[in-house]
């Protein structure tokens, strides 16, 4: 693995005690990947999601794994009790063409961080990391895909954020600094932009742009078919391999001064779709027709995270190039979309 190499992760690690934590959403992408840096850390992790494990994307032994509803009020105070720390991720969410047709759904995860923070703070939990997303940015400020500017932390407000998702998350930043100006517990907010990277969605409609764009030329190169890409291609994002993502969270934990305070956790690299499929056709040496479909979900036109704060503050941003993740990322689909094509056992 690229940087899970020990001297990199005892970096970010240096005398942190060993600790009981939590890990909320742990059957998803990010999840996964942190459960297995925290182990790796030397820390004791109940990992939670309400899949059946079966269907859990990374399922890690030496964890104590439980498939269990977190939208249910006791089942919070049940996980949280005897926890030192929690990292809150699960969600109901996923690309733009699940979260633009699912509005309800995604809204309706605001019952998971309602009980969670309530549950983290009864149970005295020390620590409380909550997942937010770029999605809670106003979107007034995102109309121009050919814009590169980034977005900072106080374009949150005035308030406008993406409906749906982009809202649910916004008030549950708001309920955890509340927890602490009010109740004292330790909350510590990212702002996620874009996350890719192996053991994640590549299919089945809640995968993200990479993993999709990754899946639709391979597919392409084996059946020898067009692809089809959502809008003119022209919408601006920017990507942040999982590798960055993990350690994003790891710096942020470790940053007393850093409570209640939303930061983005986001590469500064963007790319429109067109230029992100220059990047993998390119791995791909493989080169399909593209069919534009200008009614499917794109979102907003463009948006890319500042970084001037968590540089700052973090004396950190993410590192990873683009081309250099999608790489890692194509290999991993591959090897996924032939093994299906087996009919071996696979992760969607
Ligand atoms: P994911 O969908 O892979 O993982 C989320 C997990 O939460 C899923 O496994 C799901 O089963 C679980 N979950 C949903 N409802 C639950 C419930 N009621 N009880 C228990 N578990 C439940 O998503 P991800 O990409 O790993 O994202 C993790 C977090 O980061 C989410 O909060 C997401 O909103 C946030 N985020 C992700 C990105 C990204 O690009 N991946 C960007 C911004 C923010």
């Amino acid at each position: 693995m690229s940087k899970h190499d020990a001297s990199y992760i005892e970096k970010f690690q240096e005398e942190e005690v060993k600790m009981k934590v939590l890990v909320a959403g742990a059957g998803g992408f990010i999840g996964g990947h942190l459960v297995n840096r925290l182990l790796y850390a030397g820390h004791e992790v109940r990992a939670i999601d309400k899949k059946p494990l079966t269907k859990w994307y990374q399922l890690h032994n030496n964890a104590e794994n439980a498939c269990v509803d977190l939208s249910d009020k006791m089942n919070c105070h049940y996980v949280c009790s005897g926890i030192n720390q929690v990292y809150q991720l699960a969600a109901d969410m996923g690309g733009m063409g699940f979260i633009e047709k699912f509005r309800i759904e995604c809204m309706r995860s605001v019952l998971i961080n309602v009980h969670m923070l309530e549950a983290a703070y009864a149970q005295g939990v020390d620590k409380y990391f909550f997942s937010s997303s770029a999605c809670v940015y106003n979107t007034d400020l995102q109309v121009n895909p050919h814009s590169i500017a980034g977005l900072k932390e106080i374009d949150a407000y005035p308030a406008k954020a993406e409906r749906g998702y982009g809202w649910e998350k916004l008030y549950s930043e708001m309920l955890c600094q509340e927890y602490w100006a009010e109740r004292g517990l330790k909350t510590y907010i990212a702002r996620f932009h874009n996350v890719y990277g192996p053991w994640g969605t590549w299919d089945g409609g809640r995968e993200k742009a990479p993993a999709a764009l990754c899946r639709k030329i391979i597919e392409a190169k084996d059946l020898d078919i067009d692809i089809e890409v959502w809008g003119d291609g022209t919408q601006r994002r920017s990507y942040m391999f999982i590798d960055d993502c993990i350690n994003g969270i790891m710096i942020l934990m470790g940053k007393p001064y850093m409570v209640a305070t939303p930061v983005n956790i986001g590469s500064s690299e963007s790319v429109s779709v067109l230029e992100m499929l220059d990047i993998i056709t390119k791995i791909a040496a493989y080169a399909p027709e593209y069919k534009f479909d200008l009614s499917a979900p794109k979102g907003v036109g463009g948006r890319n995270s500042d970084n001037t704060f968590i540089k700052e503050k973090l004396n950190w941003e993410p590192t990873t190039k683009l081309a250099d993740g999608l790489k890692i990322t194509y290999d991993w689909i591959e090897q996924q979309y032939m093994k299906r094509k087996r009919g071996d056992k696979i992760v969607t």
